[in-house]
């Protein structure tokens, strides 16, 4: 059986290269897409030094020509790709009042354009192989969520989103979810702790006091959650939201 490819975005650190070491652990090429191919290093060195393959790719996922030269990249590299996993994110968090246009717009173009330039660059070569593995990183905030209006109707959007290519691209062997983590131990929600002046440790404290599994998530949990997504296994899973959030959510 020839090797899977694999695209993880936003798997320079946090979420995403928990993912990436994953599926590589899972015996998949993985291409380690991030702003700054540079800072793919460490995620790469590690998968090659746990006996994997991985390629570092610099793309910004907002950048239609970069997505287009980074796809045609990994196809040629490591072979066509036919997993992909949206995860590349950014916060800009304000009240609405203060919220500028600029962070409005920067958060819509790296979650809703990220992963629309990169799905429709990738399902041709799904489309191709009679199979396919999307996985778009949506969150709890997607039910609203104070100081992040952006950023809960980006993450809503992509359940939106996650469902239709489940229905158009299904006929095609593609499937299509979203995982939505609640709380997840990554530099973004440090930079919440810091935004809300709280010392990280004792934000997850009091943070996990408030979910059920009596604690916070970790990347490693998330990527738990994607392997079985993108596996062979899971072909009749699809157009589904998956909170991974140590509780119910609705
Ligand atoms: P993170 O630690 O901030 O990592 C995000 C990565 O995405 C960074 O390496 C970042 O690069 C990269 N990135 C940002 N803009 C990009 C762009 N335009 N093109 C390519 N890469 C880009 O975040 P995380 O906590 O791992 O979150 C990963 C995903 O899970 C995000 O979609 C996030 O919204 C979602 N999520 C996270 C949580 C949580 O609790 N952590 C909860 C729910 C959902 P730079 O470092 O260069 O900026």
């Amino acid at each position: 059986m020839t090797r899977t490819t694999a695209i993880v975005t936003g798997a320079a650190r946090g979420i995403g290269a928990a993912v990436a070491a994953q599926l590589a652990a899972d015996g998949m090429a993985v291409a380690v897409l991030d702003l700054d191919e540079s800072a793919c290093k460490t995620t790469v060195d590690a998968i090659i030094a746990a006996g994997g393959t991985a390629l570092a790719v610099g793309a910004d996922v907002s950048d239609e020509a970069a997505v287009a030269a980074a796809v045609e990249r990994v196809a040629a590299e490591l072979g066509a790709p036919t997993v992909l996993v949206n995860n590349a994110g950014i916060i800009r968090d304000n009240l609405l009042f203060k919220m500028t246009t600029e962070d409005w717009d920067a958060v819509m173009n790296v979650h809703l354009r990220g992963a629309f330039l990169m799905t429709r660059a990738v399902q041709q070569h799904m489309v191709g192989a009679g199979f396919g593995r999307i996985v778009n990183l949506s969150s709890t905030s997607a039910l609203g969520n104070r100081g992040q209006a952006n950023y809960a109707a980006a993450k809503a959007g992509m359940q939106g989103f996650t469902k239709t290519l489940a229905i158009e691209l299904g006929r095609f062997g593609v499937t299509a979810n979203a995982i939505a983590p609640g709380f997840i131990e990554t530099e973004m929600t440090a930079a919440t702790a810091a935004r809300m002046g709280m010392d990280f440790e004792e934000f997850k404290r009091v943070t996990a006091e408030q979910i059920p599994v009596n604690r916070t998530g970790t990347p490693q949990d998330i990527a738990n959650t994607a392997s079985f997504l993108v596996s062979a296994g899971a072909g009749f899973v699809s157009g589904q939201i998956i909170y991974v959030a140590g509780g119910p959510k609705d």
